[in-house]
């Protein structure tokens, strides 16, 4: 293809834009060697309890503690994919989701679901939260994912694709098994990985390769390269 039908056509791509749809999950690409592999996603993470209260996570309260405020997130969000059709987002905390969704109008929830029809807004993970791995009793996992996937299941006639343990400190088996081949997801999304896997994969970047001097290189858990972007 000559050089000037190539610049068109991304030009024309970049300015018709590419109409967003419910697609299937392509999972066969693999890093390319010797350039930098860029992934984005537009994601939520917002801790269903962390430095503040669930509630004042919500609200957007004592936002000297953590400036949080969870309802204006999901406010914006919603706006912003109305806005523009290209854009698409993944909505992670059912418990934060559900408090808004009995809040609205029927005529925003009836555009919230279209969004949910076109794949511009998909809920991943799909728990009332994204738990811990470490210390939660697996009963408790398996109970508050189930809460939230029936809340999805029953609003928007869908069920998560993907998990997103983004921010547990360290992976359990419990988690991989019954949370990921039992409820056949298909993939699974983590950030904080134990560093000898890393050495042993080679996966992640040089400087992640090294732990920090003040803590053990068996037992330490170090975050894989990622970017979090928020609206
Ligand atoms: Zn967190």
């Amino acid at each position: 293809m000559a050089m000037s039908t190539i610049l068109l056509t991304v030009l024309l791509g970049l300015f018709l834009g590419v109409k967003s749809e419910y697609i299937a999950y392509n999972t066969s690409a693999k890093i390319v060697p010797g350039k930098i592999n860029v992934h984005l996603v537009p994601h939520s993470h917002d801790d269903v309890g962390w430095l503040k209260t669930v509630d004042q996570y919500y609200v957007g309260a004592n936002n000297s503690i953590r400036g949080a405020c969870v309802q204006n997130v999901l406010d914006s969000l919603i706006a912003a994919l109305l806005e523009d059709e290209n854009r698409k987002f993944i909505y992670v905390e059912t418990a934060f989701f559900q408090r808004w969704w009995r809040q609205q109008s029927p005529k925003v929830k009836g555009k919230v679901k279209d969004l949910v029809n076109s794949g511009q807004l998909e809920f991943i993970n799909g728990g009332m939260c994204m738990h811990d791995e470490a210390t939660p009793h697996y009963i408790d996992m398996i109970d508050q994912t189930t809460l939230g996937h029936l809340f999805i299941k029953d609003e928007f006639g869908q069920t998560p694709r993907v998990g997103w343990q983004i921010d547990p400190f360290g992976h359990s088996a419990v988690q991989a098994y019954l949370l990921g081949a039992e409820i056949q997801l298909q993939g699974l999304c983590t950030l904080t990985i134990n560093n000898t896997i890393l050495k042993t994969e080679g996966n992640c970047t040089e400087k992640h390769q090294n732990p920090p001097s003040n803590v053990d290189s068996d037992l330490s858990v170090i975050p894989c390269p990622a970017v979090q972007l928020s609206i």
